[in-house]
């Protein structure tokens, strides 16, 4: 029988190397950091990890997964509600809650399965769920399991979602679904009108905070902190697999009741294991870390906008404004591939996108800042982009 699927499963693959989306991953050899080796290149500098406060291999946090292994062991062979949940399981929930400035919130073994688990215990075919055309893959997963109608707003469109706004007056409930930042873009949702909006039409907001939690906002809260409207969203999930150390897990939080039903009736929470010992201290740790030290916010900060002044006199045209990911537009997809790979060969780690991750004639490269990048570092970043652009013509 699997000769047949064989066949199949080699055709797709040849189709998919042969217009150029094949992932290749490449194996890196020492810890994330801003340094990294790789078997292929060597010593490489990194750009493209989601370790916005160079937290994935900071000592404090190393210490804090290990302590905990010690105090609670590898891990807990069970889910929460049977024998999963220890007492920093509900620190942990308490501590996020504390940090978003929300009533409650629920762990999760991944943001992806957060935004899975959202949607189909709360609404049904009597409600409206009114979505961003750029939303993530995860929540456009999310909203597919469940049975409510479905509106899609363009990207940052507030026009068109005060028309989907008006077209889904007949439903129930109505969720304003939208990513805190779009990250193909760099770019932030506009939270202070979608809530203007949301309470003008009676509707609830979600924002999934992924690329903000930890470092979006004066205190790094999250775009609900930089669009002034804390307190206001109904909802927010975020990972814990990014800038709170990279090491896994999410999290859903917001309103008490919305929690407590998700514990209930949430099927990633109900049937997939509990969180590792080694991550609830870990990122424990990371979230008082970003509390109690400004500092390690202020040099991401420092950094992205020293990185997008240089880059910008490079003459690229660059996506964005504020955020650490900073899309250099190449617009053609060739020239994307082959510039990301000249910077490798030459020790800067980038990867370009092309379609149909980004529309089409719009590729770019994504260059993410850390904190800890050093001047250095992405001064040679900027130097060979610029060699690129002479080189490839951009
Ligand atoms: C990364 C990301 C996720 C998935 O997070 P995981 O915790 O890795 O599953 C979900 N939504 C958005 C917007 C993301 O950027």
């Amino acid at each position: 029988m699997y000769k047949s699927l064989q066949k199949r499963l080699k055709i797709e693959l040849d189709e998919i190397k042969a217009s150029g989306r094949y992932k290749d991953e490449r194996e890196i050899t020492s810890p994330q950091n801003s340094n990294i080796n790789t078997s292929a290149a060597g010593e490489v500098i990194n750009f493209c990890a989601n370790n916005y406060l160079g937290l994935a291999s900071n000592e404090e946090i190393k210490d804090a997964a290990k302590e905990s292994i010690d105090s609670h062991g590898f891990g807990l062979a069970s889910v929460r509600f049977i024998c999963g949940t220890q007492d920093i399981h509900k620190k942990l929930e308490r501590s996020i809650s504390n940090f978003l400035g929300t009533e409650d919130t629920i762990l999760y073994a991944a943001a992806f399965d957060a935004n899975g688990g959202l949607f189909e215990p709360l609404l049904d075919k009597r409600d409206a769920i009114i979505s961003d055309s750029l939303n993530h893959a995860s929540l456009i997963d999310g909203i597919r399991l469940c049975k409510a109608e479905r509106y899609r707003y363009n990207n940052n469109d507030m026009v068109d979602l005060e028309n989907k706004l008006v077209d889904s007056q007949h439903c129930r409930t109505r969720i304003i679904v939208t990513d805190g930042v779009f990250s193909m873009d760099g770019t932030i949702a506009q939270l202070d009108k979608i809530c203007a909006l949301a309470e003008k039409y009676d509707a609830l907001v979600f924002v999934d905070d992924c690329h903000s939690t930890g470092f979006v906002g004066m205190t790094g809260r999250g775009t609900h902190e930089h669009c002034g409207v804390m307190g206001k969203v109904d909802v927010i999930t975020g990972t814990l697999g990014k800038a709170l150390g990279g090491g896994s897990g999410g999290f859903t939080s917001g309103k008490k009741e919305i929690i407590e039903i998700l514990r209930q009736k949430s099927r990633p929470y109900l049937f997939s294991n509990t969180l590792a010992p080694s991550i609830v201290g870990a990122s424990l740790k990371a979230i008082e870390m970003v509390s109690e030290n400004p500092s390690i916010i202020k040099s991401l900060k420092d950094n992205t906008a020293y990185f997008r002044q240089e880059i910008q006199k490079t003459g690229y045209d660059v996506k964005g404004e504020s955020h650490p990911i900073v899309p250099i537009m190449i617009y053609d997809d060739q020239k994307a591939s082959d510039i990301a790979e000249f910077l490798y060969e030459n020790g800067i780690y980038v990867v370009s996108f092309s379609y149909p991750v980004v529309p089409k004639g719009l590729a770019r490269i994504r260059v993410q800042i850390s904190s800890s990048h050093t001047k250095t570092q992405m001064d040679k970043a900027v130097s060979l982009f610029s060699a690129a652009r002479k080189k490839f013509k951009v």
